[in-house]
């Protein structure tokens, strides 16, 4: 089933204000989602925040079915906590490193990954180790096999950089981590909500992402998957009541779910409104959102193409909703505000978020646009000429 478009923008109150391409930043929350977060701080404010909590207990427990219906695994492999940076160190700093120990990762790696790298890099000699792009600017799925020996420890790629539309080969590195028996860790920040995971074609062991992107959940949020076979091979770097029970004077238990990534307090409200968004996001259907998104950002892609003093940045044979681009006469800071005066949204990627790739690249910042299947022809037209007109100008 195609998306219904007028019924999609009908449920988007911020559709109505501005040309919103900044879904790759934060994506412009659905009506249902709105309703569950505002919802719940009423309930908050009424009954208190406890006492909300309990009489949301059911809902809460139907977010971790919610998530784990989209990305194809058990509710008890989800923990949901802050956001993706957390969810992914959760899993991160719960594996142990040896002095030799080879971690294997992208040449777009984020660099909220790459500096957790650095750093236990440096504390316990663990080897840092970039697979070569292929021709396209994807991961080199040949070079990371030959790469592959018993030192390697762990495979952590990022699927959709936050700096373009490349998406990796996400199953083909699944399938080298598997066969070699070596645990794969995905960001997936970019990636839920705008294309289909499933964590078990795809042979993840481990992935995080975020409710504000593309699942256009509320702020504040994000969720970790960690498969039953590793779960508990990973005791996580920080413990509480919640993730561990403190059953005699000198010992604690810890959980045996992926609860055990998550600590006590949390924002309510925010994790109803990421169940909605899922729930909401699921009622499209995956499908039908990455059908439309590729038709969406392969449209602007051309139509960008054509205007001389913009250059393309996206890399990869296979590419998504983030359109990134430069401008020949305006550094990307400038071309993000001269759009937002003319009420269009997108956002910058500087290098130091993806600093491997950029600095191969020699870019020092690109603009983002990434459109979602709310978005239209018509805006992707108005922001094709606001974008030449400005480009034609001499700032
Ligand atoms: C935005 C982003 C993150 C971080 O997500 P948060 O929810 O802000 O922690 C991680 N990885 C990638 C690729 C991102 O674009």
């Amino acid at each position: 089933m195609p998306i219904d478009v007028a019924r999609a923008r009908a449920d988007t109150p911020g559709c109505e204000n501005r040309i919103h391409f900044n879904n790759c930043g934060a994506a412009l929350m659905p009506e249902t989602v709105i309703d569950a977060v505002k919802n719940h701080i009423d309930l908050e404010a009424a009954i208190g925040g406890d006492e909300a909590a309990e009489a949301a207990r059911a809902s809460i427990d139907n977010v971790y079915a919610s998530v784990a219906r989209l990305l194809n695994c058990a509710p008890e492999e989800t923990a949901i906590v802050e956001n993706a940076t957390r969810a992914w160190d959760m899993a991160f700093y719960a594996m142990t490193f040896r002095p030799g120990d080879r971690i294997l990762t992208a040449v777009a790696e984020y660099a909220s990954n790459y500096i957790p790298f650095l750093q236990v890099a440096r504390k316990t000699g663990a080897i840092i180790e970039v697979v070569p792009n292929d021709d396209s600017g994807a991961l080199d799925v040949d070079a990371l096999e030959k790469m592959m020996d018993g030192r390697v420890k762990l495979i952590a790629v990022t699927h959709v950089p936050t700096n373009g539309g490349l998406v990796n080969p996400a199953s083909e590195i699944g399938r080298v981590a598997k066969h070699h028996d070596v645990p794969f860790l995905l960001d997936a920040c970019q990636s839920v909500g705008q294309i289909p995971v499933d964590v078990q074609a795809m042979g993840v062991d481990m992935l995080s992402a975020t409710s504000r992107k593309y699942l256009r959940g509320p702020r504040g949020v994000g969720f970790l998957y960690v498969s039953k076979a590793w779960i508990e091979h990973l005791e996580p770097a920080f413990l509480d009541l919640h993730a561990a029970t403190w059953v005699s004077p000198t010992h604690y238990k810890v959980r045996t779910d992926a609860k055990r990534f998550e600590n006590w307090e949390c924002n309510v409200a925010a994790k109803l409104g990421l169940g909605a968004a899922v729930d909401y996001a699921l009622g499209w259907g995956m499908e039908a959102i990455y059908e439309r998104v590729t038709v969406l950002s392969q449209l602007l892609r051309t139509q960008l193409h054509e205007i001389s003093s913009v250059n393309v940045h996206d890399q990869g044979s296979h590419q998504c909703g983030i359109i990134s681009f430069s401008a020949d006469n305006l550094d990307s800071t400038g071309v993000v505000q001269c759009m937002k005066e003319r009420g269009i949204n997108l956002s910058v990627s500087n290098a130091s978020s993806t600093r491997l790739d950029m600095d191969r690249r020699g870019l020092g910042a690109v603009a983002r646009a990434g459109v979602h299947y709310y978005n239209t022809k018509n805006e992707i037209a108005r922001f094709v000429q606001a974008l030449a007109d400005v480009c034609h100008m001499n700032v």
